[in-house]
């Protein structure tokens, strides 16, 4: 049994309103008791203060889904990280592969924004995973590892113990195509094992979470593997029970 306790996030993506959010918090809240994991939400910037209300003094904490790697200035449509931590966030998603492929995050931009997420003592979610493509050409450590090098060579790897990877198969995000247990630990071991090679205290204390349609079903399996750590979970997290299911299986 790891000493790492599970963690279990959701990113809610572009979704919601303001009383969507207010409904969904309030029933996750309600929800809590007896739950033995940590639990993250990662509303969309509008709703982040008004969650950040409901949530204090639960134990739930908050994260942004993305932010700038500047400090400040003109940089028309952006969001700092010192205004993150502003609105109560501890945590935010960096590197998700909708803002990779969508939005050309470069594995430099990534890394920029998980130095400029700890500087402003916010704890990065760093995701990392492959394409289909990718996976079918034998390639998934490869560009795991890429993903992943390029954070530790600009933060280092003692960074990591202020932060959460999150692997996340492309093929499996959104598609209710999730890896196989087998399948997602292996890339986490590797994970691990890419950590401990430079510091192994760092890579046994650091939580990997699997990310890629986890649902109620299954996520029991994915959790018993020895080096995952939880989830980071989509469309179930926009549903109170199925958010909770997973919470509790966790
Ligand atoms: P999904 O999304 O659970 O809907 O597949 C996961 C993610 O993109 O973080």
């Amino acid at each position: 049994m790891s000493a790492r306790r599970k963690l279990v996030a959701g990113n809610w993506k572009m979704h919601g309103s303001r009383s969507s959010t207010d409904d969904l918090l309030a029933l996750l809240v309600a929800g809590l008791d007896g739950l033995s994991c940590d639990v993250l939400v990662c509303p969309p910037y509008p709703y982040l203060a008004q969650a950040h209300t409901v949530l204090q003094g639960t134990g739930v904490v908050l994260g942004a889904q993305n932010l700038s790697e500047h400090v400040e200035g003109a940089f028309t449509g952006e969001v700092a990280p010192s205004m993150l931590r502003d609105v109560g966030c501890t945590h935010v998603l960096v590197g998700h592969s909708e803002r990779r492929s969508l939005y050309g995050e470069s594995d430099a931009i990534v890394a920029a924004k998980f130095v400029a997420a700890q500087a402003a003592g916010l704890v990065p979610v760093l995701c990392v995973g492959e394409t289909l493509a990718e996976r079918e050409a034998g390639l998934t450590q490869g560009v795991v590892d890429r993903q992943l090098d390029a954070v530790l060579q600009v933060a280092g790897v003692s960074a990591m113990r202020q932060a959460v990877v999150a692997y996340e198969p492309v093929w499996a995000i959104g598609t209710g195509r999730t890896a196989s247990p087998a399948q997602a630990q292996a890339v986490h071991a590797g994970i691990r094992a890419v950590l401990a090679a430079r510091d192994p205290e760092v890579a046994a204390g650091v939580r990997i979470l699997y990310g890629g349609s986890v649902k109620p079903q299954g996520a029991e399996e994915l959790f018993r593997q020895p080096d995952i750590d939880g989830g980071l979970v989509g469309g179930a997290a926009l549903v109170a029970g199925d958010f909770l299911a997973i919470c509790r299986v966790a």
